[in-house]
């Protein structure tokens, strides 16, 4: 088998039997990147290719001695360039930002180097990680490996076209609305996002902060639970992360569908089957739902009552947030300035803020403004707020009576680049079935589950109980397994 076709447990099998080297694969990824990202534009920067190889040859000059190696040492993995890398310029896609060497590494970043991975480079994504198709970096757009015309879903963009395009055999991304999902989706490939402060947030460019949360990008979610038993746990850098145990996710996924296992209690929250849902992404759910009730699965109805206030309640919430995380990018501290001279320092930071972000992010700070200003608090923060807490309710009640709800993540297949650039509420709609899960903080997986007529992946989402990860990847990879033996989808 070509090694750029491996997941991350064969490699690491292959690496741990002696039958390839880091240095193979890692050349392999390489070559892989040279030959494709000039289309796709994946990276937004890339390693230098001999500093990446000379890594990975002490990595297996280590190995060959039995010295001790990191859990995923010798792999190549991609980051996304909101993501704090000492080794890299962070810019966030945004010209705003795209001089900035971070003095530190994001704690995440810092998990994949002491496992010993390999930072092949930095990928695009939609500037501040604000949109749904990677058409808002300042740099290039990037394509979906699947058909060229078409965007590869946003914000993660640039880490899900790496992976589907067989240049790293996992990425990490970011999900504040959708944006680990919804491109894993649109590429055909694995992305998960879990509970709200289960990874650590520290070095990750703010853009919502009570929503944003690192995600993983990969071929299978065995692959998914190996990267996320590394980078999971407590973080005193970060106050909002979790101080909770990290169970073993990869004996979890190993254990899935045992004997001792009962048949998965799946709820189908009706809200998420409704209008808008084009019939390309329904049929292959359809399928994959009749699939696993043939299997013996218990599959019925729910509802999440207030799904119909959750996007609106989500732009609100995350422009407010947004417009007070970004008022640091002034032309003063760090970050691009204007060229004077100025009249004054009001002209400088207009003209700096003015000339270093683009459209959609300029949109979101005057939105998240408005939203917070005196006299219009209470009836937009605040009512999106008592959303919030009511959506996170209606999961509560769904839970008692199912383990994980499965639904659509995206109402169509990837769309066509430009098709909705110039039209933000069309774009906004994209997100309808992947906010939910950030504004309940719950762990949701995205899973590739069959092909429209066009041939272009469609994506089916799980969304489990807070901290429920071990419980969700199990379910996430028996379904996974029922899809493979459905014949519903397999990797073409
Ligand atoms: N598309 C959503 C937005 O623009 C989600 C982005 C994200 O998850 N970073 O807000």
């Amino acid at each position: 088998m070509n090694l750029i076709d491996m997941t991350v447990r064969d490699l690491l099998a292959a690496l741990a039997e002696g039958s390839v080297t880091s240095a193979q694969i890692t050349d392999a990824c390489l070559k892989r990147i040279a030959a494709t990202d000039g289309e796709i534009h994946a990276f937004v920067s890339t390693a230098d290719a001999s500093a990446a190889l000379a890594a990975a040859e002490r990595i297996d000059a280590r190995r060959q001695k039995g010295g001790p190696l990191g859990p995923l040492a010798g792999l190549p993995v991609a980051i996304k360039d909101n993501l704090c890398t000492t080794d890299f310029a962070t810019t966030c896609s945004s010209k705003m930002l795209e001089s900035f060497r971070p003095p530190y590494d994001a704690t995440c970043v810092r998990h994949l180097r002491a496992a010993d991975t390999i930072l092949l480079g930095k990928t695009n994504m939609d500037e501040f990680a604000m949109g749904s198709s990677t058409e808002n970096s300042a740099f290039a757009i990037t394509r979906n490996p699947h058909d060229l015309s078409r965007v590869p879903g946003g914000t993660s963009g640039g880490s899900a076209a790496a992976v589907a395009a067989k240049m790293v055999p996992f990425a990490i991304g970011s999900d504040t609305g959708g944006s680990v999902r919804q491109p894993a989706a649109f590429c055909g490939v694995v992305g998960m996002k879990p509970t709200y402060g289960r990874i650590s947030r520290y070095g990750l460019i703010a853009y919502a902060s009570s929503f944003d949360q690192v995600g993983i990008l990969a071929r299978s979610v065995d692959d998914t639970a190996l990267v996320l038993q590394q980078i999971a746990g407590h973080d005193p850098l970060d106050s909002t992360s979790l101080n909770a145990p990290v169970p073993d996710y990869v004996a979890a996924v190993k254990a899935a569908g045992d004997a001792k296992d009962g048949p998965l209690r799946i709820g189908l929250p009706r809200e998420y089957f409704a209008e808008g849902l084009s019939d390309e992404v329904r049929r292959p759910i359809e399928s994959l739902i009749a699939a696993l009730k043939a299997e013996g699965h218990t599959v019925g109805e729910t509802s999440l009552p207030h799904t119909e206030f959750a996007l609106p309640a989500y732009y609100i919430l995350t422009c407010a947030e947004a417009s007070s995380n970004l008022a640091r990018y002034d032309g003063v501290k760090y970050g691009y300035r204007a060229q004077g001279p100025f009249t004054g320092i009001i002209d400088m930071m207009m003209r700096s803020r003015t000339e270093g972000f683009g459209k959609e992010v300029q949109r979101r700070i005057l939105l998240g403004t408005y939203v917070l200003s005196a006299g219009y608090f209470d009836a937009y923060y605040r009512r999106a707020s008592k959303v919030r807490r009511l959506v996170a309710n209606d999961f509560t009640k769904a839970f008692t009576e199912f383990d994980c709800l499965l639904h659509p993540i995206t109402p169509t297949p990837a769309f066509k680049i430009g098709e909705k650039k110039d039209d933000p509420i069309t774009m906004y709609l994209s997100d309808i079935y992947s906010v939910i899960a950030n504004l309940a903080g719950l762990p949701a997986i995205s899973l590739p589950c069959g092909w429209s007529s066009d041939k272009l992946p469609i994506g089916v989402q799980l969304i489990g109980p807070a901290l429920s990860e071990g419980r969700l990847l199990a379910a996430a990879s028996r379904v996974e397994q029922t899809i493979s033996r459905s014949g519903l989808w397999k990797q073409r």
